[in-house]
């Protein structure tokens, strides 16, 4: 009889954390197991909300099917690279073209693949907090220290460029911008762009700009895409068709590399050596991408006034308004909100505490600030994905839980 043993798992993961689909979401599907329905607001995945991908792009799917059979270029299929450069070059990305495109399966992969390329062990990133976390665990994996830098509710969960500057050290190789942000909603104005872009112009970083909600936009919102503020600086532009096309399940992002290319050679070489040795993405999906980039504009109906994510939106800031406990900074962009509870009407709140409460007592899931790679505990994210009417349930019942809490402080004061 042969021993059995129990594989550890690598000790790379212990820092690397993924709440989204965590702990919370896993008691949430035991809850809906056992036959109690539960309202989950923790993942921006439109197809789980009725959201139905663009009859085009669903279209170019089914009649590339057959072309699908052969894995294509490591890079990706033509049509797709090139329409990818050519709404880069229409955006005023200097040097973009078909040749500095990857096509992944989703941007997650590429995050993935663009650190690879670039880290050494102990090479530091510069990281936004709060974060989408796979910025931070795709950096961790791969061997780099995340640096986080700050984006505070005080400021609209803008950047300060002092307080990113005054974390750059000699082991700084990269800056992330996610813009509009995941999870604060913030759309950062130009003015922040060209100082991010001369931040890392001046220390030699390569921007990471993640802009997979470039296309969801509210109120007088403006995108402005970073490729074209740096033109001095290696820049990767990172966007794709889950979100603004609502095609998660495809999926199918991609990154555009432009600015100064001059001695950008070797870097490109590695990424090319890493998407080759995963030979390609899925190619079925990479049919919608042309269609998605160059056919009509189905997201701007959803934010604007009457639109679902628009009346969702309202819903959540007029809720935010009205209650003595939550803060809202609106969100200009993007699909979540990222309200803050007033710790001095609620001393002690935690968000994690209050996160399994509102799941346990009232059957909605949210994502506790905190798993987005901030210290502080008083933040909660949810998507702006349902109905207008069930986004005033779960609000009715956050502040149920909230009242609950409150309760429960006031008699432990009298106690
Ligand atoms: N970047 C951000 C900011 C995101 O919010 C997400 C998904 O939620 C991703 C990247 C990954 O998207 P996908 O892999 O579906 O393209």
């Amino acid at each position: 009889m042969t021993a059995t043993h129990t594989p550890a798992p690598s000790h790379r993961l212990r820092e690397v954390r993924y709440e989204i689909r965590g702990e919370l979401a896993r008691r949430a599907l035991a809850i809906e197991a056992s036959g109690r329905s539960v309202i989950k607001l923790n993942i921006g995945n439109p197809g789980l909300f009725g959201f139905d991908t663009p009859e085009h792009l669903r279209r170019a799917v089914a009649g590339g099917l057959p072309a699908s059979e052969a894995y294509c270029h490591q890079q990706g299929l033509a049509s797709a690279r090139e329409a990818i450069a050519a709404q880069q070059q229409q955006r005023g990305a200097p040097g973009a073209h078909a040749e500095r495109v990857w096509v992944g399966n989703g941007v997650s992969e590429l995050i993935d693949l663009c650190l690879r390329a670039l880290l050494d062990a102990g090479d530091e990133v510069l990281i936004p907090a709060p974060d989408y976390p796979l910025w931070t665990a795709a950096t961790v994996l791969n061997g780099g220290v995340a640096v986080h830098y700050p984006c505070l509710a005080g400021d609209g969960f803008v950047p300060q460029i002092a307080a990113i500057e005054a974390l750059i050290t000699p082991r700084t190789r990269a800056l992330v911008v996610i813009n509009p942000n995941n999870p604060t909603g913030a759309v950062y104005p130009r003015s922040t762009l060209v100082a991010m872009s001369e931040l890392a112009t001046r220390h030699g970083l390569v921007l990471m700009a993640d802009e997979i909600y470039d296309g969801l936009l509210y109120e007088q919102a403006e995108f402005v895409p970073m490729a074209a503020l740096a033109p001095d600086v290696l820049c990767l532009s990172f966007a794709g068709l889950s979100k603004v096309h609502r095609a998660c399940g495809y999926r199918a992002g991609w990154v555009s590399l432009s600015g100064a290319l001059l001695h950008s050679g070797a870097y490109q070489h590695a990424l090319d050596l890493l998407s080759a040795l995963r030979l390609c993405a899925n190619v079925a999906a990479q049919w919608a991408i042309a269609p998605a980039l160059t056919g009509p504009d189905t997201s701007r109906a959803l934010t604007q006034p009457g639109g679902r994510l628009y009346e969702t939106r309202r819903v959540v800031i007029d809720a935010c308004a009205r209650s003595a406990a939550l803060d809202l900074v609106s969100p200009g962009g993007a699909l979540y909100a990222f309200p803050g509870i007033d710790t001095v009407r609620c001393p002690g709140f935690d968000d994690h505490a209050f996160a399994l409460e509102l799941l346990e007592r009232e059957s909605v899931l949210v994502v506790p600030g905190s798993s987005f790679n901030v210290a502080y505990r008083n933040h909660l994210r949810l998507t702006l994905l349902p109905d207008a009417d069930v986004m005033t349930e779960v609000f009715a019942r956050i502040e149920r839980t909230l009242a609950r809490q409150l309760t429960r402080t006031a008699q432990r004061h009298v106690a």
